[in-house]
């Protein structure tokens, strides 16, 4: 059972946000949730007479609905040690602690969480085809319950679970598996399943070293396009690729650049990481997404200013 409930919250990016309250005394499975929906990032729903499926905003709603239901589902840090897939010897989650060097040659280390559990093992493996990998990456920036409670936006780029609104945010077998690993549920076969594009076949060094020239130099990636629009790196939409001056120097780790003030649009979110993404928009905000059947192949601009650009900036917390 879930209970939608909707406050106002103080985060003017958080969305929604999803909590179990009860769990089965057997197996610790959720038994019943609450979901909150923040009014003021839902007030276009009550303007929307055509309820298009493929308008960017509805679809956005959709998203944000099922991601929440999916973390009351089980998705969630703190019932992870509950799956039935996990052991004493064999958390579900681990920390690994890396050690890289920046592009001006400065050493540094971090600390990455990754969800090992068998299924999710198998598929980021797969996915990358990268038999090193430790499990799926966790995201490590974000307030309190948007890291370390969803996928790593930088490392999958766009899935169901990343901690941030997408205009396009497919259910992928990556989630599936996850909830697979709960053993609280059997997972069947759907078209509404997805691909997970982002990074695919990519291999060890894109999924687990730090983003540059090298780790990330394949079509769609680490290409400045600037002013002309292209396809997407995941094939998704049409988008820009850009590096940006901002106004202090980046964190160590985020220095991909010889500047160290220079980083991708995409902004911390993905880690300043120059890929193509959908962020040529329209006057209504909407990005061009190549699922959106109702714009013309040729409807987009090509001269378009810096003002017309934006980073995916909402906030979806657990
Ligand atoms: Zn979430």
């Amino acid at each position: 059972m879930v209970y939608i409930t909707a406050h106002p919250v103080s985060d003017p990016y958080e969305l929604a946000s999803a909590i179990h309250c009860t769990l089965r005394g057997d197996t610790n499975a959720p038994l019943t949730a609450m979901i909150n929906y923040v009014p003021s990032a839902f007030a276009a729903l009550s303007n929307m007479v055509d309820n298009n499926e493929y308008h960017e905003q509805w679809r956005t709603y959709q998203s944000v609905s099922l991601h929440e239901m999916t973390h009351a589902l089980g998705f969630n840090a703190y019932l992870a040690p509950y799956f039935e897939s996990v052991t004493l010897e064999r958390p579900a989650i681990i920390t690994k602690n890396h050690e890289f060097v920046n592009s001006k040659g400065k050493h540094y280390k971090v600390n990455k969480q990754y969800i090992q559990t068998p299924n999710v093992l198998a598929y980021v493996k797969d996915h990358f085809g990268c038999d090193a990998m430790p499990g799926a990456e966790l995201e490590d920036i974000g307030g309190l319950g948007t890291a370390g409670n969803h996928w790593k936006a930088a490392v999958f780029g766009e899935e169901l679970m990343l901690g941030y609104s997408q205009g396009y945010a497919p259910i992928t077998g990556l989630t599936l598996a996850l909830l697979k690993d709960t053993g609280w549920y059997t997972v069947h076969e759907s078209k509404d399943v997805k691909p997970l594009v982002f990074g695919l076949k990519k291999g060890c060094d894109f999924a687990l070293k730090p983003c540059s020239d090298t780790t990330w130099g394949f079509d769609g990636y680490w290409e400045i396009t600037n002013s002309k629009p292209g396809c997407s790196a995941t094939r998704s939409g049409v988008g820009l690729s850009q590096v940006w001056v901002y106004p202090t120097v980046l964190p160590t780790q985020y220095q991909h650049f010889e500047d160290g003030t220079w980083g991708a649009q995409n902004g911390p979110v993905f880690d300043y990481c120059l890929f193509n993404s959908p962020e040529v928009v329209d006057n209504s905000g909407s990005s061009y997404y190549c699922l959106d059947t109702s714009r013309k192949p040729n409807q987009y601009g090509t001269n378009l200013s810096s003002t017309e650009m934006r980073q995916y900036s909402s906030t979806i917390q657990s």
